[in-house]
């Protein structure tokens, strides 16, 4: 007799993470290509001593930090292994069985996933043919067993955003005891004018909670911390959900310093801006549809020859991601990497 399993675990989605491979180009994980901050790099040194002891469980010194960097109340502020455990934390708090979460596709993969682990039921709303969220037609989507809706802003893995009048009729048009996740995991490599913060538009919306990362801009994805503002009121249950001692003390550490690191941050992630402006011109002028990123990758709108690109990069050294059938998500890298990539993305045509 085999253990007794939910149901939704036979057609439960693997997380696909991106590959890595010794020697390769690796542009499938939007990652920094930047390597460690040089502050963090110091106090990680610093501090490897005190992980032999738990870490702060509320990971308070954290908190404060962000809550300073945002100018909010600590209470504001809820912290977990990187922001795609606090969106899990939040489909814990907000969804039960048969609930309905509601999100655009394609957007970040992991909804579904954290969707169906919660027991909810994913209502996924197709992107407008310009790759955009829909955002009138997320809102008309809700219904009365809606609990989650999250907007991935800039969306991954399109690049594409939802400005200040969407986003705003997006909040306004969904009902106020349904939690709206606005996932702003890029928003550092964003245009403030084209993509809003979300964390001032909707300071104090009791409904509306904003994730963001330290694993992008921030060059800690293998430390894993994200955290999310919201509500004291919704932020206290989304503490209550996360495993406890998630955040390790090195991560807490790593994170207050990368924060407190700001100018180079900003400089680093202005490089990567301009690397993916120039990245997608070349693309644009070779002949491929890629919709304008704000994010530090492009997509590549190539449908049927998603699985062909993606082999024809793999078998030149250059890892992409490919979604089958849809497209391929290209992580921004160092120039040498991006002219590598974009290469072979020339002799892909002619092939
Ligand atoms: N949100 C979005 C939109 C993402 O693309 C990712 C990472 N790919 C995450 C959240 C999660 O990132 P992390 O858990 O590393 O913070």
């Amino acid at each position: 007799m085999s253990v007794h399993l939910r149901a939704a675990m036979t057609s439960l989605p693997a997380y696909v993470a991106g590959k890595k491979s010794p020697g390769a180009i690796v542009l499938a994980s939007n990652e920094s290509p930047y390597g460690l901050l040089p502050s963090v790099a110091a106090v990680i040194a610093r501090y490897a001593d005190g992980v032999s002891r738990y870490p702060d469980m509320g990971s308070t010194r954290l908190i404060a930090a962000i809550a300073a960097h945002h100018g909010v109340d600590p209470e504001r502020i809820a912290v977990g292994a990187g922001s795609v455990e606090v969106c899990g934390q939040l489909a814990t708090a907000a969804v039960g069985a048969g609930d309905e979460v509601l999100f655009g596709w394609r957007a970040f993969e992991a909804y579904p996933i954290i969707t169906a682990v919660a027991g909810g039921k994913a209502v996924k709303v197709p992107l407008t043919d310009d790759h955009v969220h829909d955002v009138d037609a997320m809102a008309a989507a809700v219904t009365d067993r809606t609990r989650l809706v999250f907007l991935c802003n800039p969306n991954n893995p399109t690049g594409t955003v939802v400005g200040e009048a969407e986003l705003r009729r997006l909040v306004d048009n969904v009902p106020d005891d349904v939690l709206v996740v606005i996932d702003e995991a890029y928003h550092e490599y964003a245009d403030p004018v084209a993509a809003p913060d979300a964390t001032l538009l909707f300071p104090d919306r009791p409904n509306v909670a904003i994730t963001r990362t330290f694993s992008k801009a921030y060059a800690l994805a293998g430390l894993r911390v994200g955290y999310c503002v919201g509500a004291p009121e919704v932020i206290s249950a989304v503490r209550k959900c996360q495993v406890p001692f998630s955040v390790n003390a090195l991560a807490q550490e790593a994170a207050i310093a990368a924060l407190g690191d700001a100018e180079e941050v900003a400089r680093r992630a202005k490089l990567t801006v301009a690397e993916r402006d120039r990245v997608r011109g070349a693309l644009v002028d070779a002949g491929y549809e890629v919709p304008r990123s704000q994010g530090n990758f492009v997509w590549l709108a190539l449908g049927d020859r998603t699985v062909d690109f993606g082999q024809f990069c793999n078998d030149g050294g250059v890892i992409v991601r490919p979604f089958a059938g849809e497209g391929v998500r290209v992580t921004i890298g160092a120039p040498g990497e991006n002219d590598r990539f974009l290469e072979l993305a020339r002799a892909f045509r002619t092939s």
